[in-house]
């Protein structure tokens, strides 16, 4: 007891702690108080890499293309086989998502036996999906040959109309089959625009386009009538067997010079100013 005693005088002794001052907060300058606060630096989202804007053509340049590409091929044939107006738009209609070899491995006895439309009803759906059984989506391409034929009998006289409209009207025919018909069995300066036409149109930055339809007007836009009955071809051989999708074939290529494309694997001087005669001008005309 008398320990604790002890303890509690000695601690009596103790000084008493020194109160905690209080620390009053800054006034804000008047000046500070009105700056805007800076907004936070937004998060923003990587941005696509965008396509290299390139030159466009110069007319001159497209007559020059177009020239050397009749130069080369002045009669260029399409390779889709048929034997009429109607044979074609039946074989340009079994061609979507198709090669045109495998169509025509196909319709070659198809054909044989049914090239009007008649011929083809009589045939019947059944045994035409026989014939095109090879060929993708055959079932609802079979559909469609035979839907086609019986309108084109009901409505237009078995005859292949020469208007777009009524064209696209037939089952299975889209704006793509229309121009291809209409440029091959009617001579119309029609642009088809298939998967090879849509890339050169955009690699050499003839006629850049986000869809099929922006490609064929401004390839409309661009090429000279002249060229027109027969530019759809050029386009469509020039894909197949130069500008190939994954190795285009630039060191062979008629228009490696005009080509504007980043990646060719060429580089040569463009084209001379006019009056100026270029290498292949000079070489064959
Ligand atoms: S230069 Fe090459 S990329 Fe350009 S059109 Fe010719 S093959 Fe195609």
């Amino acid at each position: 007891m008398a320990k604790i005693t002890r303890v509690l005088q000695t601690r009596s002794k103790l000084p008493a702690a020194k109160p905690i001052k209080k620390v009053a907060a800054k006034p804000v300058p008047a000046r500070a108080a009105k700056r805007p606060v800076k907004p936070e630096p937004s998060k923003k989202k990587p941005s696509k890499p965008k396509t290299p804007k390139t030159r466009p053509w110069s007319s001159a340049e497209v007559y020059e293309a177009f020239s050397r590409f009749r130069h080369a091929n002045p009669e260029p044939k399409g390779e889709l086989e048929h034997l009429n107006a109607y044979t074609l738009l039946v074989a340009v209609v079994l061609s979507a998502q198709a090669t045109d070899a495998g169509v025509n491995k196909a319709t070659r006895a198809l054909f044989a036996i049914a090239d009007t439309p008649e011929k083809m009803l009589a045939l019947g759906e059944d045994s035409v999906r026989d014939y095109i059984k090879t060929i993708g989506l055959y079932r609802n391409k079979a559909k469609n040959v035979i839907a086609l034929s019986a309108k084109l009998i009901a409505e237009f006289g078995s005859v292949v109309p020469r208007s777009r409209a009524e064209i696209e009207s037939l089952p299975g025919a889209g704006r793509k089959t229309a121009n291809v018909v209409l440029n091959m069995a009617y001579g119309e300066h029609t642009m088809a625009v298939d998967t090879h036409v849509f890339r050169i149109g955009n690699r050499t930055g003839l006629a850049p386009g986000k869809n099929p339809l922006e490609v064929e007007l401004g390839l409309e836009k661009m090429i000279p009538s002249e060229f027109m009955l027969h530019a759809h071809h050029w386009l469509i051989l020039h894909g197949r067997y130069i500008c190939l999708a994954r190795k285009p074939r630039c060191d062979v290529c008629l228009i490696n010079d005009l080509c504007r494309w980043p990646e060719k694997t060429v580089q040569v001087s463009p084209l001379p100013a006019r009056g100026e005669r270029s290498p292949r001008t000079s070489r064959g005309g």
